[in-house]
């Protein structure tokens, strides 16, 4: 059996584990996993789709779905944070990476939809990097 990893979103009322077995692992470019995560990408995680626990909070959990194509958001309704959701096909557990605790063992398969990748983020990941705030 896998080891257990705790997640949740950013206020704390969502709480969840699942087991640390995914399948795929990708950062999405795509202009909907952009304007969904409010971020430069998505990072996702794939699972069964009954690899998840909920602990607490799940009647805080609202879900969109695109009215004609395939992309979905499940996320906190009082904070936003991005939390995991099944896919419209129903075959996949889908799980934000950062709506995790731990670092999970699964690492990058890849970065996809990279035709979508902004020119801010292909040159932002080559400037300085600080530990904290800049100088
Ligand atoms: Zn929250
Ligand atoms: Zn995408």
């Amino acid at each position: 059996m896998s080891k257990i990893i705790t997640g949740g979103c950013c206020c704390g009322d969502v709480t969840f584990t699942l087991e640390d077995h995914f399948s795929h692992f990708y950062f999405c470019h795509c202009t909907q996993c952009r304007k969904l995560t409010g971020a430069s990408h998505a990072a996702n995680l794939f699972t069964s789709p009954n690899n998840i626990n909920w602990v607490t909070g799940l009647d805080k959990v609202k879900r969109y779905d695109h009215p004609t194509r395939s992309f979905s958001k499940a996320f906190c309704v009082y904070c936003g944070s991005g939390v995991p959701f099944v896919s419209q096909s129903g075959k996949a557990l889908i799980v934000p990476a950062g709506s995790l605790n731990e670092e999970p063992s699964k690492s990058l398969d890849a970065q996809i939809f990279c035709a979508e990748q902004t020119q801010w983020h292909k040159v932002g990941v080559e400037v300085i990097k600080t530990e904290g705030f800049p100088p």
